[in-house]
Formats: structure tokens, sequence, C-alpha cells
């Protein structure tokens, strides 16, 4: 799409953006059924396209893809009313005679940009927050996905008329352009390094962001953890879609006493859980690929430049460019300067590092950015609590994983490097709205009269 049409486009939400500030809650109550209605009835076409963009088992689609969208619909349905209602708010001594509300009016044109690792969710899931707030949208799905970008786009042509939402496909220079807009809040899923590029370009027009980040997740399981327990959860989120999950557990720090018993268990979850009918991984349908040939070898580099360094190969290893395939592989005895500790894999390999001393781990967490998720496996009260205190992270879940990503009544996001702003029911909601101040003068007179000039009378009166 050209500069111009993308401007032709932006300039006609304009009024729409307008009239949507006075219409009715039901117009948007209305818009998020008939986007509801329209998910159950395509499931098939949505499973189709994330199969042939990621391989995506159906089980996983539905889980990830499908389940969370339709889960924020409803909920946001829910609570639209109470969410919109007007706030008023005490006026105290000090603003006596004054009435004082909130009303959280939407922001106007915003713009929502997605990745390709879960890329109906995270165009969708946001466009849900957006309209329940009033705005009107443009989406720019992810160009390495093209057969879900493209259904994407045939969803909305299908459901809204392009002055309330549109889509536009494309990549880097599409997206530039759309930067260049003067939107009133960029909603952004994507890499640290483009969330850099993303705010830079907001900052030009003073435009609000939320950005969804990545990162490095770590997780702990320490001496008192049910390993057994710990492998399952961690090999379940780590290798479903095939690691490409921004809070998936990125490498693992695991007490010495407990390594020999969490590979024994990793080895027998990953087979149980990727290849339930030991066809062999290759084979087996239960386990997606990597998104295209530029990332694989980008994780194969990762993983063969680890080896080099002196790390070895507890489980897995095994890769076929052609077909995008990695092995669930997971690495031991890598260096403290190995560049898998610093890059986020996005993929399916993680390092494990055992230790002796928690204040080690920590330190090292402390150390490096700030993680989107932190995962402790312990039965240990005060370790639990020590972690949960002396580190930060976007979200922390204790004796499992990725489970805070759906949680309906808990923010969703990062901290600094990992992401900026809140997602996900009324967080979302808060993040495409405007929270006005009203403030009513009702009687004429208020306190703050006492210090209108000149001094004197403050003086006479009050002193
Ligand atoms: P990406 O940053 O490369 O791309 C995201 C979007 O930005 C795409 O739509 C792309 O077209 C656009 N883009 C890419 N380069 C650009 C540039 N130079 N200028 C302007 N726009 C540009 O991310 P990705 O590879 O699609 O997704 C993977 C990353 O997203 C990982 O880092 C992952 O952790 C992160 N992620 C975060 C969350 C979250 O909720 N925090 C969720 C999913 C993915």
């Amino acid at each position: 799409m050209t500069s111009s049409s993308i401007q032709t486009l932006f300039d006609s939400q304009k009024n729409k953006a307008t009239a949507l500030r006075s219409a009715p809650i039901s117009e948007r109550k209305a818009q998020l059924s008939k986007l509801k209605r329209w998910i159950l009835d395509n499931k098939s076409r949505i499973y189709e396209a994330l199969y042939q963009d990621l391989h995506k088992p159906q089980l996983e689609a539905d889980i990830s893809e499908i389940f969370p969208v339709m889960a924020e619909i409803s909920h946001t349905l829910q609570h639209l009313s109470e969410w919109t209602r007007e706030r008023r708010v005490s006026s105290g001594l000090t603003y006596i005679g004054t009435q004082g509300k909130i009303k959280y009016e939407p922001k106007g044109r915003c713009l929502i940009i997605a990745p390709w690792n879960y890329p109906f969710q995270l165009t969708v899931g946001p466009l849900v927050s957006c309209l329940a707030a009033g705005n009107t949208a443009i989406l720019k799905p992810s160009e390495n996905t093209p057969t879900t970008s493209r259904l994407i786009s045939e969803m909305v042509r299908e459901l809204f008329d392009p002055s309330w939402v549109t889509v536009v496909e494309g990549a880097i220079d599409e997206t530039q352009t759309l930067l260049s807009l003067p939107f009133d809040h960029i909603f952004f899923t994507g890499s640290t390094p483009v969330g850099k590029i993303v705010m830079a370009a907001a900052a030009k027009h003073l435009t609000s962001v939320t950005l969804e980040l990545g990162g490095k997740s770590p997780v702990i399981i320490d001496e008192s953890a049910n390993v057994d327990d710990a492998a399952k959860k961690i090999i379940w989120g780590r290798f479903t879609n095939n690691g490409q999950t921004c809070i998936a557990p990125d490498y693992l720090f695991v007490h010495h006493t407990q390594l020999k018993n969490f590979l024994a268990s990793a080895k027998k979850h990953i087979r149980k859980l990727f290849d339930p009918s030991s066809v062999g991984m290759r084979q087996s349908s239960g386990y997606a690929r990597i998104v295209n040939p530029r990332h694989t070898q980008r994780i194969i580099d990762l993983m063969e430049s680890a080896l080099q360094e002196g790390a070895k190969i507890a489980i897995g290893g095994t890769y076929d460019l052609e077909s995008r395939f990695i092995e669930p592989t997971l690495l031991v005895d890598i260096p403290a300067d190995a560049s898998i500790w610093k890059e986020e894999i996005f993929g399916p390999v993680m390092p494990i590092q055992s230790y002796d001393s928690l204040e080690n781990v920590i330190e090292h967490i402390r150390a490096n950015d700030k993680p989107l998720s932190l995962y402790l496996f312990s039965k240990d009260r005060r370790t639990q609590e020590r972690v949960t205190q002396e580190t930060t992270a976007g979200s922390m879940v204790i004796n499992d994983v990725v489970l805070q990503y759906a949680h309906p009544n808990l923010p969703f996001g990062g901290v600094n490097q990992s992401g900026i702003g809140k997602a996900h029911g009324h967080y979302g909601f808060l993040e495409f709205t405007n929270q006005k101040s009203v403030l009513k003068q009702r009687v004429g007179f208020t306190n703050a009269m006492l210090f209108y000039p000149p001094i004197g009378n403050f003086k006479k009166k009050v002193l």
C-alpha cells in the first residue's frame, strides 16, 4: 500500500473517531458481539491460516489463539458498562463547593502493530480493548505470517466500515509510514529493538504508547521443588509453538541436587507432550515449526556458537533448516559469557545452569534487563517471598508457567526493557482510554480564592 493511501485511510477515520465519542456503549458491545460470532463461525479458516504460517497444531490454535480472544470479548462484554461509568470522587474540605468526576473517554485514532508468533490473538486481542474503549483502529499484522494477515484483513472487511477499523498489510515500509502519522495511541507488540523505534516515532507527536516487548524470562527450580511437576510445566511452556512465545521460560537455573532428575523428567515429558504417538519429533503433528528460514538459522547459530564455546547437549540437538525443524533441545555446561545468555532465544532451545547459591541467581537476574516474566518452582515460602521481593519482572508465577497470560483480572505487560503499559481486561481498556478529570464549580467560591493576589488579602484572611 502506498504512503498516500495509508494517509487517506488515516484521514478517513477522523470523523468516525469524533462520532464515537458520543455514541452509546451498546454500539461498541454490538460490534464486539459481531466479532465473537465471526470467530466462532470461521474457526476452520483460522486453523488453516495458522497451519499454513506456523504448522500450528489445532489444539494449540484453540488454546493460544482463539480461546484468549473469545475470553477477552466475553469478559469485556460483561464489564464494559461498569468500566465506562463515570466515577465521582470526593472533594474534601479544600474543594468544598465543587464536584469532581472521572470520565472515561476514547483516545481517538489508534494503531495496533502485531508480531507473528501468535498472529491472530496478538492482533485481535488488542482490538477488543481498543473497540471497547470507543476508538477507531488501523491494524498492522505481521508480514511473516501472511496467510493469517490476509485472513484478518478479510475478517475486518466483512465486519467493519474502514472508517472504524481497517487493516494495512505490509512490512517495515508500511509500518514506518503508519508510525509517521499523529495517532492518538499506538499499541505495539514485538521485539525490544523495534519497540524503541516505535517509541521514538511516537515521541515526535507525543503519541501515547503501549509496548508489549520481549526479552529473557528466567526460571528457578530450588531444592524443595517437585521436580517432575516443574519439568512437565516448563517443557510445555518452553516448547509450545516451538518456543516462539514471549513469556516462554527462556533459561533455567536448577539447584544442583535437582539437575539429574530434572533432565530425566524433561526427556519423558518432551516425548509425552510433543510426540505422543511416538512417530518421532520430525513427523509428529503435535509439534509446531519455526516461522521462517531466517529465524531457524538464527536459532541454529545461537545453539552452534554455544556448543563451540563449550556447552553440551543434554537432550535433542538435531535440526533441519529446510523444513524449519529444530528438535526440543536442552543445553548444559554453558560458559557465563556465551551469547545464548544474552539474546532472547525465541525458539526450542533452552540453556540450563545448575546453582548452589540463590544469592547468585538473584544477582544474575538483577544484573540483566528486567524480564517480561519470572518463574519460580519452590515449596519454601521464604524463598517464594524472597524472590518476589528482591527481583522485578512484568509478571511472576510461582510453581507454574505462562498461566498468568490469560488471567482476566491480572494486568499483562513488561517493565522497562520488556515493555511499557499493561494489556488485557480492564487494564487493556484503560490503555486505550483517556481518564479525563472533570471538575465543576457549583457555588461560585472555593478556598483557592484565598490565594488570589494581592497577597495582602491572603494574609488578612488566613494569617
Ligand atoms: P518485530 O519487532 O520484529 O515485529 C513486530 C512488528 O513490527 C511487525 O508487525 C513488523 O512488521 C514491525 N516491524 C519490524 N521491524 C520494524 C521496523 N524496523 N520499523 C517499523 N516496524 C517494524 O517482532 P516479531 O519478530 O514479529 O515478534 C517477536 C518478538 O515479539 C519477540 O521479541 C517476542 O518476545 C515479542 N513478543 C512480545 C509479546 C508480549 O506480549 N510482550 C507477545 C508476542 C511477542
